[in-house]
């Protein structure tokens, strides 16, 4: 209701109010985390339809399925149901449903499947292979990785074949034949009707390059477009939203340059600058106040991300209470490390009341999660893994996926391989290759080879292959007169895949069977939902195949989050954990090797630090597990990045000495003076080597060395003492005189 309205609008501040209240024409807001860029654009969607304009005119993109329910949910309290009409979803799942409506012009047929990237991979193995390519140099993942980010930066294989640059990058990498590879994937994918999900994108691409009364269509039918985490977008996203904008040209994006974390997707920071340059009429909103964290958690993050080089000047303040100082939890090993991330974080649920699902343990990658689902169980403590293996990529719900999808869409080839021999119906590798080539050269297609191959097969592969054929001829009959619900219990049954588990007594084998079980729930649940119109089964597929890894977290309310930081983006918590703060871990050893990288994941550690609302903790083990090997670890530069008055750095490891305390409580009058003095440099700092945590700085202490501390200044080394972590400085500093100073925790520099 328009009361609700008014109520919302009183709490904004001036800049959220004059981009809520934006109406006609391009609107940028480029602003730093937690300054209420989403809220905004939320509140803008439902101020437009008060004012009269109609959902389904308006198209807003967001980044997760998950957000774009949230978001529709809050639309729907001020204006109510009508907001189920809105256009919202991600990028993927908006143009797959243009293209399932369009894509007959591009010569895709309405069912077409959307290959995930198992699929991909394994069309791609199967290239390599009929081209006897060595499968160690174009490993499937490195191939998908080239055409994933050539089809993101809208270069289509022709473009790719034509331009010698391309093939001479090609051979300087050792893999002259990449072209060809990406030439056969495309068109096998289309002659098995399948797009992958950067053909999502680019298709779309296509679609309203070459059919400008398509273009024309949704140009006009979408008067507002909005999109959520405007700086991750790539090139062929931001071709389509400029395009669809030409008409009305009110396109209204938000983001911040700070959180651009997917550049090695093919996201584009440039798009900011970009949009700026085609929409020079723009609207341009600064939202500076931060409402999430607290002042300690903000200006720990301003510090960090002030490291990098490259980013819009922005300053972020909050006037949240000052708040607890970061916490550093400092373990001998990855293991240590999750039982005292499980131990502070039992502490603080008693504390402070916290319900589980207002904390979140963030890490650099899914393979550290296993110490702290270790360590929560054996707390008792229930938890959520978002991310990391999903429902849906389990091995058993693909199989019935393969089923699902191949009964709609009867030339889908991977469907076909994954399962036209499991249950083992004794049809070999050899026969599939022949149904395949038969289909191929033929120009038959997968179907129509099937259906004849009476021609090319005989005995009883021929029956067992006719058996399977006539079995997924009466799923597609199936499809066209049942819901979604009806052919997922015939196909599980039919298919024999329910006996198959069934009597396999093994623990894995009934895990599958309820994993089965689960899934016919999941397809009762789609197709009961009063809220949805389409219940066949191409919609539940195209629901599936779209889902994104944010997406599924909502089964268990009262969970502590796990997750990877990239999946945490655009969420909050009252309590954040961010684990595993070593070199070559976070920043990720990949990705510290130029200038650019490193400051993609400071950006990403900035991500991480500005999910907490209340109390952040950062950890980090000595030792750690990589490949089956224990290894030593070096603390993470971006721990020294944020100035000690923000810490609170106490371990329970012998590191944790006297010296080190005393060092570290020294004045706090003192300490802020030399930070704000710091200030100015920190703004213009640019990158150094971390040469303050490398142990072998220590060995560069000696006496009369001059070296330079960070809090002191420059000093000259009068004596040693101890040995190895134990090793102190006696150091004459000239403004502070002689101190102390433990090496391992000193962070001197050698002049
Ligand atoms: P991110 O960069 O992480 O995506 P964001 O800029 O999108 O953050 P929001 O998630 O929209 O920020 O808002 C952050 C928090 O601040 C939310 O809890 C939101 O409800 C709250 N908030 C935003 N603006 C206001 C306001 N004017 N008054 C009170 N709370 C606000
Ligand atoms: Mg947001």
């Amino acid at each position: 209701s328009q009361h609700s309205m008014e109520q919302y609008l009183a709490t904004l501040n001036e800049p959220q109010r004059q981009a809520v209240e934006h109406i006609e024409g391009p609107l940028m807001v480029i602003a730093g985390a937690g300054s209420g860029k989403t809220r905004v654009l939320t509140l803008r969607i439902a101020r437009l339809m008060e004012l009269g304009v109609e959902p389904f005119q308006i198209l807003a993109l967001t980044f997760t399925n998950k957000a774009a329910g949230e978001m529709r949910e809050r639309i729907e309290r001020i204006v109510g149901t009508e907001a189920r009409s809105l256009w919202m979803g991600t990028f993927h799942s908006v143009f797959a449903k243009i293209l399932r409506i369009e894509g007959e012009r591009l010569g895709y047929s309405r069912d077409f499947t959307i290959y995930d990237t198992d699929d991909s991979h394994s069309l791609i193995r199967s290239i390599v292979k009929e081209l006897n390519l060595d499968d160690k140099l174009y490993r499937p993942a490195y191939v998908h990785g080239r055409i994933s980010l050539l089809k993101n930066s809208l270069i289509s294989y022709r473009e790719y074949l034509s331009n010698p640059i391309f093939l001479a990058e090609d051979e300087a990498a050792q893999r002259p034949h990449m072209g060809t590879i990406y030439k056969m994937y495309q068109e096998r994918c289309f002659k098995a009707n399948a797009m992958d999900f950067d053909d999502l994108l680019f298709n779309t691409n296509i679609l309203f390059r070459d059919h400008l009364d398509v273009l024309n269509k949704y140009q006009h039918r979408f008067q507002f477009i909005m999109v959520d985490e405007f700086q991750d977008t790539n090139l062929a996203q931001y071709w389509i939203i400029r395009k669809l904008a030409n008409v009305h040209r009110n396109i209204g994006v938000v983001g911040d340059d700070a959180q651009s974390i997917y550049a090695f997707r093919g996201a584009d920071i440039r798009n900011i600058l970009n949009f700026q340059k085609d929409y020079s009429e723009a609207v341009v909103v600064r939202l500076e106040q931060n409402y999430r964290s607290t002042q300690v958690i903000v200006e720990a993050a301003n510090e960090v991300i002030a490291h990098n080089q490259h980013q819009l000047p922005k300053r972020v303040w909050t006037s949240n209470p000052r708040g607890e100082l970061i916490k550093v939890i400092e373990a001998w090993s990855d293991n240590e490390e999750a039982r005292l991330v499980v131990d502070d974080l039992q502490e603080q649920k008693f504390k402070k009341q916290l319900s589980n699902k207002e904390i979140a343990i963030l890490y650099r990658t899914n393979a550290q999660s296993r110490a702290f689902e270790e360590a929560l169980r054996r707390a008792g403590i229930k938890y959520r893994i978002i991310g990391g293996i999903s429902f849906y990529q389990r091995k058993e719900i693909k199989d019935i996926l393969a089923y699902l999808r191949l009964a709609l869409n009867p030339n889908d080839e991977e469907a076909f391989k994954r399962i036209v021999n499991f249950p083992k119906r004794g049809l070999g590798d050899v026969t599939v290759d022949k149904v395949l080539i038969v289909a191929r050269t033929e120009g038959l297609g997968l179907w129509g080879a099937l259906k004849q191959a009476n021609r090319y097969l005989k005995g009883n592969t021929l029956s067992v292959l006719e058996e399977f054929t006539v079995m997924m001829e009466a799923f597609r009959l199936m499809i066209q007169e049942r819901d979604a619900y009806e052919v997922a219990t015939e196909v599980v049954r039919r298919s024999g895949l329910l006996k198959e588990y069934y009597e396999d007594k093994s623990v894995e084998g009934i895990v599958r069977y309820e994993n089965i079980q689960e899934f016919l729930n999941g397809v009762q649940a789609f197709v009961q939902d009063p809220n949805r119109e389409d219940k066949s089964l191409s919609a539940f597929l195209q629901e599936v195949a779209l889902l994104t890894s944010a997406d599924e977290a909502d089964d268990d309310q009262e969970a502590v989050s796990l997750m990877t930081v990239h999946g945490a983006k655009g969420l909050e918590f009252r309590q954040v954990y961010v684990a595993g703060m070593e070199e070559e871990l976070f920043p990720s050893y990949i990705s510290s090797a130029t200038l650019e990288d490193l400051e993609e994941e400071r950006r990403l550690f900035y991500v991480a630090m500005t999910r907490a609302k209340e109390r952040l903790t950062l950890s980090f083990a000595r030792k750690r597990y990589i490949y089956g090997k224990l290894m030593e670890r070096t603390p993470s530069r971006f721990l020294q990045e944020i100035s000690p008055i923000y810490l609170d750095w106490r371990g329970t490891s012998p590191y944790n000495s006297r010296a080190y305390r005393e060092e570290s409580d020294t004045g706090l009058a003192d300490a802020i003076r030399q930070y704000k003095q710091n200030q100015s440099a920190i703004k213009s700092a640019t990158y150094r080597p971390p040469a303050d945590f490398q142990p072998s700085d220590i060995h560069l202490v000696v006496e009369g060395a001059r070296v330079e501390h960070k809090k002191f200044g420059y000093g000259t080394v009068l004596s040693l003492e101890g040995s190895g972590d134990e090793k102190k400085a006696v150091i004459d500093f000239e403004e502070v005189g002689q101190k102390t100073l433990l090496l391992k925790f000193a962070k001197l520099r050698v002049h």
